[in-house]
């Protein structure tokens, strides 16, 4: 029998991904006995990393947003330190040198806390939007994005109410439905107003060792609080009476009991940890990505004179932001140049890298037989690379072959098996549930599914889910 056989916890946490390892530090720094369980070996779920190669790859990070520099009150990045207990000199962030906007022929830069830049920028290439670009500004400015009653809404109807130029709505969505958009085409109201000022007030940044050293600092955390964690033991089932989840059924079938549960496992992924049956409220999202990992022996920006540390592009005259009926939709995507972050001499990053994303379709990738699977993952990974390439200044095909060191590639269904989340949907269901409450009241969601994304998103959810239901603060 293990140790754990029969426990009663204050809290069992599903998921060591960013939320619930922030909802675990909140809980133990009051003296909550917590638990957190998780499926796989390593924490951090979509934001994770892996050895190959005798290396570290970071899964997810591209940029840690809502950069804002050490001191800065009242942000989401200062909240999070705050109710965290961190340092902002712990994370050793390193800002982005610039990131930009690649579509209908136009390149438009931005960099951190330089809104202004930004604006002056949009407003040169679409000149007779830039009164409508200062209110439509104020406007998202002084919506209410965090607040768990923020009406919700459409942010392309609230774009076109705001500006009449179709062209210039995609290309401000194009990078805000990328990092952080669980809806096809669209994106919720609330999300539009908190990405908005996350990507385009505040901006990126990397902590030195990626994403380890975030995951480092909150392990630590949590166990200093005397929080607890088990790694390598999902949760199988939740047992539940009408009202109530009573019991929880690990994949050891160990019994574990509770008097709440937080599940970061996803809305429709936690009905079925209860055998619910399939409810419209609670519909799996079907966005999911390709990302390609190339090792390079030469440096982007001096050797190739690639500049930025991000850039969005999309090849079409209109941005479609869905699942494609193809494997990928290289038609646009995000390129990420990790070396490209300024970091504080003598830190640099010991190789070359570049990072593509891409739309692609779960079912496609599923269909595939595993040999046609490796194949099509090679396939796409030269692809995808071939359309970066032709968004940076050039390098002739001898020579970028030749840099290459190592190459790696993840799909919808690399994100279905590290998370758990059905389709590898990246943001989820697209339907949120704000308050994080389910059918069962000592039941609630945080991360993905309750609706604040990427990693910033998922530390508040989890910080705010906790302090709502379990703590009773704000
Ligand atoms: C390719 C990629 C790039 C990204 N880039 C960025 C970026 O640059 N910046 C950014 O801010 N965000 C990025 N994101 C998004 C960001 O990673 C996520 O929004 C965030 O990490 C979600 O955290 P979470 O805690 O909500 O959920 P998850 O990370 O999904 O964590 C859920 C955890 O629960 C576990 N779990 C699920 N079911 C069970 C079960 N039954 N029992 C036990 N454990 C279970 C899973 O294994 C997982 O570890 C990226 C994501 C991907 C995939």
């Amino acid at each position: 029998m293990s140790d754990l056989h029969g426990k009663h916890y204050d809290t069992l946490i599903i998921g060591a991904g960013m939320s619930g390892l922030a909802a675990g530090i909140r809980l133990a720094h009051y003296g909550k006995n917590v638990l957190i369980l998780e499926r796989h070996t390593l924490p951090g779920g979509l934001n994770s990393y892996y050895m190959r190669g005798g290396r570290c790859h970071d899964t997810g990070l591209h940029a840690l947003t809502n950069a804002t520099p050490a001191g800065a009150k009242g942000t989401p990045l200062a909240k999070i330190l705050r109710q965290l207990r961190l340092r902002h000199e712990a994370l050793e962030l390193a800002p982005q040198r610039h990131s930009a906007i690649h579509f209908a022929g136009k390149r438009i830069a931005f960099t951190n806390n330089n809104f202004a830049g930004f604006e002056a920028r949009l407003a040169d290439a679409y000149p007779r939007q830039a009164d409508a670009l200062r209110r439509l500004d104020t406007a998202l400015r002084a919506y209410p994005d965090t607040a768990l009653d923020a009406p919700p809404g459409s942010a392309r109807a609230f774009l076109a109410e705001h500006l009449g130029d179709p062209e210039l709505i995609d290309l401000l969505l194009l990078p805000l439905f990328y990092y952080g958009s669980a809806r096809p085409n669209d994106m919720d109201l609330p999300q539009l107003a908190i990405m908005w000022k996350s990507l385009f007030h505040e901006g990126f940044a990397r902590p030195r060792e990626g994403v380890r050293q975030i995951l480092r600092l909150l392990l630590e955390k949590y166990h200093a609080a005397g929080g607890t964690r088990k790694m390598g033991t999902g949760v199988r089932r939740l047992h539940t009476d009408a009202q109530r989840v009573t019991a929880a059924e690990l994949d050891n079938g160990e019994i574990l009991t509770a008097t709440t549960v937080l599940s970061s496992a996803g809305l429709a992924e936690t009905h079925r940890l209860c055998g619910a049956p399939a409810d419209a409220t609670a519909t799996p999202g079907a966005l999911s990505f390709c990302e390609t990992i190339t090792l390079l022996d030469q440096r982007p920006r001096e050797d190739f004179h690639w500049q930025e540390t991000i850039l969005f592009y999309c090849d079409s005259d209109r941005l479609r932001y869905e699942s494609p009926d193809a494997l990928v939709d290289p038609r646009s995507g995000v390129i990420c140049i990790p070396n490209n972050y300024a970091y504080a001499p003598p830190h640099s990053l010991d190789k070359g890298w570049l990072r593509v994303t891409a739309l692609a379709s779960h079912a496609h990738w599923k269909a595939l037989s595993p040999d046609a699977y490796a194949a099509a993952k090679h396939e796409w990974h030269a692809k995808l690379n071939a359309t970066a390439r032709a968004h940076l200044p050039p390098v002739p095909d001898a020579r970028f072959d030749a840099a290459i060191a190592a190459r790696d590639m993840f799909t919808p269904l690399t994100i279905e098996r590290y998370t758990g989340h059905i389709n590898g949907a990246i943001y989820g269901a697209p339907l949120k549930r704000r308050d994080g409450r389910t059918h069962w009241e000592n039941l609630f969601l945080c991360g993905t599914d309750q609706g604040f994304l990427g990693i910033t998103g998922a530390l508040l959810s989890g910080i705010s889910m906790a302090n709502l239901h379990i703590l009773k603060t704000d």
